[in-house]
């Protein structure tokens, strides 16, 4: 199963790839997990990627494609992948679609989460409580909801029209959810 997951911060994308990729038995992707660990090592990529991060800007398509790429060819990728925080861009949509192209594969479907925008604002501003995220204060927290609207969610549509894009109500429990998306695959 090759899986991306789509969906404004704060919809719980994170907890939901977890369980997705559990019951698939699939590598769970994440390239805010990839970057946020760079940092914390302070390796090349870290030190690239960090003031962008830092804004709530996204890093350079080149830097996430090329990052991304090579994830897809290790051996563990083999049977599926569930990617979460990518693509972000039309950009990076269509990398992932060369890339995979050329490796005779395509994505069986995209989830998109679904929430209310008041509660996303709800949530981050508990989650900046409880995380140790630099990227978690309010003007921060704006700007990345703001670079979703404009950045990413034309991605709804580039995956709509080639017929994978399946809407998840992402407002409920974690089980719920993770109910609800488990059920939008099994009719992908
Ligand atoms: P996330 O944990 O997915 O919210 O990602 C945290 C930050 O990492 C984002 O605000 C971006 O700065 C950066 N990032 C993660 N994934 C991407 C991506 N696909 N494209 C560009 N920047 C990304």
């Amino acid at each position: 199963m090759r899986l991306v997951l789509l969906g404004p911060p704060g919809a719980g994308k994170g907890t939901q790839a977890l369980r997705i990729a559990a019951e698939y038995d699939i590598p769970h992707i994440a390239t805010g997990d990839i970057f946020r660990d760079n940092v914390k090592g302070e390796t090349e990529l870290g030190l690239q990627a960090r003031s962008y991060m830092d804004r709530g800007d996204l890093v350079p398509d080149e830097v996430v494609n090329d990052m991304v790429a090579e994830r897809l060819d290790r051996p563990d990728c083999g049977d599926g992948f569930l990617l979460d925080g990518y693509p972000r861009t039309l950009t990076q949509a269509a990398s992932l679609e060369t890339v995979l192209d050329e490796r005779d594969a395509a994505l069986d479907a995209v989830l998109r989460f679904a929430v209310p925008e008041s509660e996303l604002l709800k949530r981050l501003k508990a989650r900046a409580e409880t995380d140790d995220r630099s990227d978690d204060s309010e003007p921060v927290i704006r700007n990345r909801l703001e670079v979703y609207h404009r950045q990413t969610a034309p991605l709804e549509s580039f995956y709509a029209e080639r017929g994978l894009l399946r809407e998840v109500d992402a407002f409920g429990s974690v089980e719920e959810v993770t109910e609800r998306a488990l059920k939008a695959l099994r009719s992908a």
